[in-house]
């Protein structure tokens, strides 16, 4: 009698397990999407990504529009929300893609009962990993808490589905059209201050401005991947991560492209092998939230817990956002990330173990930053990826490991064109100095036009210092525990 697709964090057509069973059970389709800032336990948006869900929702209802797919936006509680919507259109069944962090779990289930004990079909499905968190285990039947092992029971399963096709519009028979509210409505993108000019111009939410950007990294990144992917001053990776974490491409899509892009191209078994053992770190990370669901608030290792993080200095905190650090590849790293809502993996490292380390500040701190300003902020990968720097995370990287800011950017970025990029005060500085501006002699920095301490910031922590402080914290937890 017709079925209900609730799109969530999967706003594609193609290989959408949910609306493909819709489609298949053979009656009435109709799509909604729900925003939800009343539920007290979802997580609210950051910026970034209120920006980039605006973008992609306005990209899919088009999507939809155009395969005779009626689709519609509501506001409000999600559980009343959908009980009102499976009304309305007078469908027999609901079905949706599952999701892994708690709230939204927790709202799934207790949909999920609500409605069939009313006599409704209500069905879930996997869009989003590869393997589900609960379908990796050890030997012994247990979650895993280490990569490698994970990451090779993993593959164990076989390889992954091949990717469903994007319904047609022969197929589909359009349900009743729900009333939505209007995208511009939501009030998702920012007006005053118009903070989003350098989104803009770097992304294309959507299923489309997926597809090109994958295209993008079949035909120019995936050859060299394997050793191409640290390097921040190329482009050296897909960039796919916000399309991902909206779901507007699939990891099942990815694994496969690049299969047919090896077997067809210059790119190596190497390449290819490290590319999947990344989108194996997303899922190591979303099976890891999904057995530790306060990832984002708790240490994953509570013997980090007593940590001596002594008293955040404001002042470090600012000068960290905003990047004026002093430090020519943290700095580079903080604004791309404002100006562009993304930043290179590598520089991420090095932002986050300076915030922790250099600057003794909490990993959550950071946690929330990278949240609102990651237009890729993701449930898993961001609160994973926090405690992995921190050294408190599954698999971590352990503490007494400090990345040194200079001999990093020296390393990864050694022209300083990603420095130059992104911190116009030095774009005129020889490569050999980019990285260390305070020891440039004079003559050099007055032909570059810096003056340091007035157009570019002198180190506000001194590198060795600042070690040398996080490793007596650190030999303090180690004798408390
Ligand atoms: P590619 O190199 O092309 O990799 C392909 C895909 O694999 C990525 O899109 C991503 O889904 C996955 N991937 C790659 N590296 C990692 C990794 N280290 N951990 C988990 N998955 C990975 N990634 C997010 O998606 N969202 C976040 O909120 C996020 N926060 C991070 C915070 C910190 C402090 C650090 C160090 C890393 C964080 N990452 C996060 C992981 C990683 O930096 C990004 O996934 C990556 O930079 C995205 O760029 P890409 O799509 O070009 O990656």
């Amino acid at each position: 009698s017709g079925a209900l697709v609730w799109l969530r964090e999967d706003l594609r057509l193609a290989d959408n397990p949910a609306l493909a069973a819709a489609i298949k059970a053979g009656g009435p389709v109709t799509a909604l999407y729900v925003h939800d800032e009343e539920t007290a336990a979802m997580r609210p948006l950051g910026g970034a990504s209120r920006w980039w869900l605006a973008r992609s929702l306005k990209s899919l209802a088009k999507d939809c529009e155009a395969i005779g797919l009626p689709f519609a936006v509501r506001c409000g509680k999600t559980e009343e929300v959908i009980r009102e919507a499976v009304d309305e259109a007078g469908v027999g069944s609901a079905f949706w893609n599952r999701r892994y962090f708690e709230a939204g779990v927790k709202i799934d289930e207790r949909l999920k009962s609500a409605l069939r004990d009313d006599g409704f079909e209500a069905e879930s499905f996997n869009g989003r990993l590869l393997n589900e968190p609960w379908e990796v285990k050890s030997k012994a039947g247990e979650p895993l808490k280490v990569y490698t092992p994970y990451w090779r029971a993993a593959q164990a399963r076989g390889g992954p589905r091949p990717p469903l096709p994007k319904p047609t519009k022969a197929k589909i028979e359009a349900g009743k059209a729900l009333k939505g509210v209007k995208i511009d409505d939501l009030g998702l993108e920012p007006s005053k201050p118009d903070w989003a000019g350098g989104l803009r111009g770097s992304w294309t939410p959507g299923e489309a401005g997926a597809r090109k950007e994958l295209q993008r990294f079949l035909d120019d990144s995936l050859k060299g991947y394997a050793s191409d992917r640290d390097r921040p001053d190329r482009v050296g990776t897909s960039r796919l991560s916000p399309h991902l974490c909206f779901g507007e491409v699939s990891p099942f899509q990815l694994w496969h492209s690049v299969e047919q892009a090896r077997s067809e191209g210059p790119a190596s078994p190497k390449d290819v092998d490290t590319f999947r053992a990344e989108l194996g770190w997303r899922e190591f990370n979303h099976h890891i939230l999904f057995y530790n669901p306060k990832l984002a608030t708790e240490n994953f290792q509570k013997r980090y817990d007593e940590f001596p993080w002594g008293e955040p200095d404001a002042a470090h905190r600012k000068a960290w956002t905003k990047g004026l650090t002093g430090y020519p590849i943290v700095d580079a790293g903080m604004r791309q990330l404002w100006t562009t809502g993304w930043m290179h993996n590598r520089v991420r490292m090095i932002t986050a173990s300076f915030l922790i380390k250099h600057l003794m500040i909490h990993w959550r701190d950071g946690e929330e930053w990278f949240w609102d300003t990651l237009v890729d902020a993701d449930h898993a990968n961001n609160p994973a990826n926090w405690q992995w720097v921190a050294g408190s995370g599954a698999d971590a990287a352990p503490y007494f490991r400090v990345f040194n800011p200079t001999t990093q950017g020296e390393k990864f970025d050694p022209k300083g064109d990603y420095v130059r990029a992104f911190v116009p005060e030095l774009s005129e500085m020889p490569a050999k100095w980019i990285h260390t501006p305070w020891e440039a002699p004079d003559d050099v920095l007055a032909k570059a036009g810096v003056t340091l301490g007035q157009t570019y910031p002198k180190p506000i922590v001194d590198h060795a210092k600042a070690r040398g402080r996080a490793l007596a914290a650190f030999d303090k937890l180690k004798s408390r525990s």
